[in-house]
């Protein structure tokens, strides 16, 4: 919905502010960080919810050349945005898809056997060497060739491709002292050494706070660039990049005790005051937030009362002076250092899942500073 829309309403909304700056400056954060090593940004499932459009933009206007999505779709996409960039496609190829791979000049990252052999028939078909990167399984069984795959395929020689990066993933990186790191670094090393020449890569955002040994040529952070802490046991040291407010609609004064919103799960004493809020689980106000979630209005925490609502909460403002509680008034919902890392533990989840499920209706306002395009 743009702007305009909005004004003409001529009523406040929920507001998704997404500072692109903090985004930028997150990136050359991690590049400073992994120097030498290279820094990608992964940009999968719309930039985490963010808008894959202006985060890639303002990352590739910073200097970011290599950028991962997971599907073929979203790289069709960002190849019309970025007509320079190297793109690579985290799912791989599938049978039809491969004149899109070579239309959009796509890179795909091939998972299993099946893939590289099809990516050869295509660079056959085709006469010329095709770019490819290849995922390895080290230990997270989900993606990649094992051990005896990756050997068969180095046999085989890699004549018609030309592989970029040979890749694992780590499935503990958040969990610095978690055997499996250790386990996962040493097998990838013995991996890569099939293909001595090609690149690797192994550390996503997690991963590049484990160490040296973890960055190698090539890193992959993405919920770090948005601003989510990568070292959960540690204070976060990447900047704020998301802010969620909305207006208060209305406010009950309760005379009598009261029970507020579905199911009647929490009960207002008399005397408590209940703001609702135009926002909800369609926004991605995940519903077990119900009972659990706090926001904040000038500062002052407001906890939730009771269930979260399709396109509205209930909040127990009972603490915040009468004047700041007037129709319009700006409650913060996300905000703050660890503001999405907060709320994602609140709701029993992750702050991965709970940008990924940011509500396409919500208002999305971009802060681009020196940003010359509208
Ligand atoms: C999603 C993903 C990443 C990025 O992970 P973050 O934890 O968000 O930094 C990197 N590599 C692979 C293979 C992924 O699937």
């Amino acid at each position: 919905m743009s702007r305009d829309a909005l004004e003409v309403r001529g009523r406040a909304r929920a507001l998704l502010e997404i500072d692109l700056d903090a985004v930028v400056a997150n990136w050359r954060m991690l590049r400073d960080c992994a120097r030498p090593a290279e820094v990608a940004a992964v940009v999968k499932a719309d930039a985490y919810g963010l808008g894959a459009e202006p985060v890639a933009r303002a990352l590739w206007d910073a200097g970011c050349r290599r950028l991962f999505v997971a599907r073929l779709e979203e790289g069709i996409a960002l190849r019309r945005l970025l007509p320079e960039a190297d793109i690579l496609v985290l799912d791989g190829v599938g049978r039809g898809e491969s004149e899109a791979f070579l239309a959009g000049r796509l890179v795909p990252v091939l998972n299993h056997p099946g893939e590289l052999a099809l990516w050869r028939q295509v660079a056959r078909r085709v006469e010329r060497r095709l770019p490819c990167a290849l995922h390895v399984d080290t230990g997270m069984t989900r993606l990649g060739f094992t051990a005896a795959e990756l050997e068969a395929a180095a046999a085989e020689g890699m004549a018609e491709l030309r592989p970029l990066l040979v890749m694992s993933h780590l499935a503990c990186a958040d969990e610095p002292d978690h055997p499996l790191n250790a386990e996962q670094l040493a097998r990838f090393r013995s991996l890569a050494r099939v293909l001595p020449e090609v690149p690797r890569s192994l550390a996503a955002s997690s991963g590049i706070f484990l160490g040296e040994a973890y960055r190698f040529d090539l890193c992959r952070p993405g919920v770090a660039l948005y601003g989510v802490n990568p070292t959960p046991d540690r204070p976060n040291p990447m900047q704020p990049v998301v802010r969620l407010t909305a207006p208060i609609l209305r406010v009950f004064a309760l005379e009598e005790a009261a029970s507020v919103g579905y199911g009647a799960t929490y009960r207002a004493p008399a005397g408590a005051r209940i703001a609702t809020v135009p926002v909800g689980y369609a926004d991605g106000l995940l519903r077990s937030l119900s009972g659990r979630g706090v926001a904040r209005i000038n500062g002052i925490p407001v906890p939730y009362a009771g269930r979260v609502s399709m396109d509205l909460i209930g909040l127990d403002v009972s603490r915040v002076p009468e004047r700041l509680l007037a129709p319009g008034t700006e409650v913060e919902l996300i905000g703050g250092p660890d503001g999405v890392d907060e709320l994602a533990r609140l709701a029993g989840t992750i702050g991965y899942e709970l940008l990924t499920r940011l509500g396409r209706r919500l208002c999305r306002r971009y802060r681009r500073e020196g940003m010359r395009r509208p």
